[in-house]
């Protein structure tokens, strides 16, 4: 049986900066995944990662054959077509990435800092013992043969599928299982166009009709290229993504002659953090935690940053000889601080989208009830204030749509009460069922209030 420090499931995004960062603090550091090698970085997604995500965990430009495109902002358009939002910020200006070869550019970031890569072996459960996870049993695919890996702590990076999460026992305190409403499902191609389009803008179409609660995207890869898909909420009977796309979407002139080079469907977990990302020898990340930003879906830097963050921490864990859940806590704080204080409150956000009609988004969005300011500090996860003499403007109107307008007080009021609940996230394990507690009423109270 073979032994490590750590053994990570999945190379990812998230996975690769956590084995980059335990590997270069000297531990012993195991990579699983399912996929070749070669396929690694392989991953139907928009492709898109703002350049601030990079800065924040002091990781070079993209600049190689994994740099596709630069972006300078994004653009969105209302329902009806009638109003664009140009969002051109620090935070929007960022790259349209060739996604297998920025999966190897991380890949190989780690394996230089000595991980070890186990491709073509999927993990497929959790080793626990005395309430402690001790290693993972795999199977190599290409043998069929079956493997024990032992290891003093286990990563689940492997993105929506969770495959250590969903195992794990109650009394982890990890939640195993999330709702369906909290998930986007997704279909998206990479076409070639007959002709390139001037642009260094991502397009992004609100159409509750298409894609309710979801959004529709057109972003510009390299020469006449472009990744196109759209995204709906699984909430109810939801329509099928890849009917609605090639009924609403592809039936544009745009795409007319256009050439599929690659298609494909999968799922992005667009809500809060996960309560608990840590238990006893274990660690969650990425998708596998939910790290992705309610609004836009955008999971690539902030599974990057909870890799580096996770990392980082099981290193200090390891270094005191303690892989307990309560030393691996400061994870958790960690990311809660970074981003999790800001993705709780985007996720209040997502509500009042949720259920926002086309005609409120179109009138909203039309006589500024909703600025580009508005959504660019939602974005960015800045607090948005309703100014007096703004709010009385907005007030007269909206007399039109008072409705919505109240339903937009409620959210900013909500999002700065769930910022501040997150703020208080528990220093130790022990205070933190009170916290959850708390989240829990506020989340059923946001739902209660925009949603049902
Ligand atoms: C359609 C779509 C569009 C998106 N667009 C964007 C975008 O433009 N920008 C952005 O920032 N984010 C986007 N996202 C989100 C983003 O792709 C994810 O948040 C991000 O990739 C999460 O990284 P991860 O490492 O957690 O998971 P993943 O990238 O999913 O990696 C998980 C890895 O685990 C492996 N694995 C799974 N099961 C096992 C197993 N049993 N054993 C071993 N290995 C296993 C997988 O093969 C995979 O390599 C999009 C998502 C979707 C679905």
């Amino acid at each position: 049986m073979k032994k490590f420090d750590v053994i990570v499931v999945g190379a990812g995004t998230a996975g690769c900066l956590a084995a980059k960062t335990t590997a270069e603090a000297g531990l012993n550091v195991c990579l699983v995944e399912r996929k070749k090698q070669e396929e690694i970085g392989e991953k139907v997604c928009g492709d898109a990662l703002g350049e601030h995500h990079l800065k924040e965990l002091n990781l070079e430009k993209p600049q190689g054959g994994e740099l596709e495109k630069r972006i300078e902002g994004i653009k969105i358009y209302s329902p009806n077509l009638e109003t664009l939002f140009t969002i051109k910020s620090e935070d929007y200006v960022g790259y349209m990435l060739n996604r297998r070869l920025f999966g190897q550019w991380l890949l190989k970031k780690a394996l230089d800092k000595g991980a070890t890569l186990l491709d073509s072996t999927q993990c497929l459960e959790p080793v626990i013992e005395n309430g402690f996870l001790t290693g993972v049993q795999a199977k190599n695919l290409k043998t069929g043969e079956k493997i024990k890996l032992k290891g003093k702590v286990v990563v689940d990076a492997s993105g929506f599928l969770a495959v250590i999460r969903r195992k794990l026992p109650e009394e982890m305190g990890i939640e195993n299982n999330i709702m369906n409403e909290d998930v986007e499902a997704c279909y998206r191609e990479i076409r070639q166009l007959k002709q390139e389009r001037e642009t260094e803008y991502c397009e992004i179409y609100l159409n509750q009709k298409v894609t309710p609660g979801g959004y529709t995207w057109i972003f510009p890869k390299s020469g006449a290229k472009v990744n196109v898909g759209l995204g709906v909420c699984m909430r109810g009977k939801f329509p099928n993504p890849k009917k609605q796309f090639y009924k609403h979407v592809l039936t544009n002139p745009l795409f007319e002659g256009s050439l599929l080079l690659n298609g494909g469907a999968w799922y992005d977990p667009t809500r809060r953090p996960l309560d608990n990302m840590v238990g006893n020898g274990v660690a969650i990340l990425g998708d596998a935690a939910c790290l992705v930003n309610p609004i836009h879906g955008g999971g690539i830097g902030p599974s990057m940053l909870s890799g580096y963050l996770a990392g980082k921490t099981i290193v200090e864990a390891l270094e005191q000889g303690d892989v307990s859940q309560k030393s691996l806590w400061p994870y958790n704080r960690r990311y809660m601080e970074k981003y999790g204080t800001k993705q709780a409150g985007l996720d209040v956000f997502r509500m009042l989208l949720l259920t926002c009609k086309d005609e409120d988004l179109s009138y909203g969005m039309k006589y500024e009830l909703l600025t580009e300011d508005d959504v660019l500090k939602a974005g960015s996860g800045e607090e948005f204030h309703l100014k007096i003499t703004d709010a009385a403007k907005r007030v007269f109107k909206g007399l039109r749509r008072i409705g919505f307008l109240n339903k937009l007080r409620l959210t900013v009021n909500m999002m700065k009460q769930v910022k501040a609940h997150y703020r208080n996230y528990p220093e130790f394990p022990e205070g933190f069922k009170d916290w959850k507690m708390k989240t829990e009423a506020l989340f059923k109270e946001a739902r209660a209030k925009l949603i049902e």
